[in-house]
């Protein structure tokens, strides 16, 4: 069993909480990523687990076993926890060829010389790198590296991957060829993988689960899909998407949302029909473009348009809205570039855009939507 568990775990240094009463429960088998901005805390809840760090609060297990309880003084050494850890920089041992590399943890775990070679062909294999074995770390690429640093964690069988931006250090090109490996390597080794990184991209396309943090706290614990789709806070629906997100004031009753300019008919989840002051927040995609009036749209004019192969990103300015503003929304391109000036409609639709409570800025749910 390699499930990982953290209850209430805090981590304090000096007056700066960098984790803060974190609980989260990853599964056996899960490839689970620590997502969110610089700063935020990914890197001490990595080691915390680790056992690089120990907490000021609260209890971690791995499988079965406390690795650590901050209310009785259980802690586990880093070398016992028998996890595997793969950095950004790859730290390879300069003076050792990749073999010896990548033999040196089991080297050191004394397994038998006969188990060794077995377990180098098959990481070998799996990983592709044969014909690197006599080569020194200087004349390999960063993908050959980082692929070797992989290689000598997975070759002690350790049942969690722990992977902190392991990618970073890759050019964008060999980034994606390495995401795909990760993900296959994933799905045939059945591995527990914990892994951090601040790329959405990253996180959305590798992970089967996601914890989006900010400031050490935990904002939102779910699938890629419900991170994305069905954002629970202002921040994450922010944080999550390629351009700036759209945001607009408005009120929600129990049929309708009203903002400044637009207005959209919708059915509240719970039944309750009290007003509601809201901010309703739409990704660039997620606003749809119409080139005649339609009930409820946002009547605008376009300011400019910025080609990017099938789609634009079209900035328009709404003509009736109360303040100037700007809108930017993502639209399929059609031969004819919109001229400046150009009178537009911008439709907001429940199901796609996002609503949330301008008070306390958590999700309100609306029926029918995702
Ligand atoms: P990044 O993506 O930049 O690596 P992160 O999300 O991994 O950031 P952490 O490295 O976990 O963030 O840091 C969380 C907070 O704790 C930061 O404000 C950081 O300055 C602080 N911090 C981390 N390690 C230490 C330390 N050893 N001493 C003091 N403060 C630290």
């Amino acid at each position: 069993m390699s499930r990982v568990v953290l209850e209430g775990v805090t981590k304090r240094f000096g007056d700066e909480v960098a984790v803060d009463r974190l609980s989260l429960e990853i599964e056996d088998g899960d490839f689970f990523s620590l997502l969110g901005p610089s700063g935020c805390g990914k890197t001490t809840t990595m080691r915390l687990i680790a056992g690089l760090e120990r907490p000021d609060e609260g209890r971690i297990w791995i499988g079965d076993q406390i690795v650590c309880d901050a209310d009785d003084g259980t802690f586990v050494p880093a070398p016992n926890r028998k996890l595997g850890m793969v950095f950004q920089n790859y730290a390879l041992w300069p003076h050792m060829t990749v073999e010896d590399n990548i033999r040196f943890g089991l080297q050191v775990r004394r397994i038998p010389e006969a188990e060794q070679r077995t377990r180098l062909a098959d990481v070998i294999e799996q990983l592709q790198i044969d014909g690197l074995e006599k080569r020194y770390p200087n004349e390999l690429s960063g993908g050959q590296q980082q692929r070797i640093a992989l290689a000598r964690e997975l070759v002690t069988h350790a049942s969690v991957l722990m992977m902190d931006e392991p990618l970073s250090n890759l050019d964008a090109k060999l980034r994606i060829d390495m995401r795909l490996e990760l993900k296959r390597l994933h799905a045939d080794t059945g591995r527990t993988v914990i892994y951090v990184t601040h790329d959405q991209l990253e996180a959305l396309t590798l992970s089967r689960r996601m914890a989006v943090m900010s400031k050490g706290l935990v904002q939102q614990v779910g699938s890629p899909d419900d991170v994305f789709m069905r954002p629970a806070n202002m921040f994450v629906a922010s944080f999550m998407g390629q351009s700036t997100i759209n945001t607009f004031t408005a009120t929600l009753t129990a049929g309708e949302v009203r903002g400044d300019g637009f207005t959209m008919p919708v059915t509240r989840a719970t039944g309750d029909d009290a007003t509601l002051d809201i901010v309703v927040a739409a990704r660039p995609e997620e606003l749809v473009l119409h080139r005649t009036a339609r009930p409820g749209a946002l009547h605008c004019a376009v300011i400019s348009e910025l080609p990017m192969g099938y789609t634009s990103l079209v900035q328009v300015r709404p003509l009736d809205a109360s303040e100037e503003r700007f809108v930017t929304l993502e639209h399929p391109r059609t031969d004819a570039l919109f001229d400046p000036g150009t009178e537009v409609w911008i439709g907001l639709e429940a199901a796609k855009v996002h609503v949330f409570d301008a008070a306390t800025s958590e999700r309100v749910a609306l029926s029918g939507t995702a």
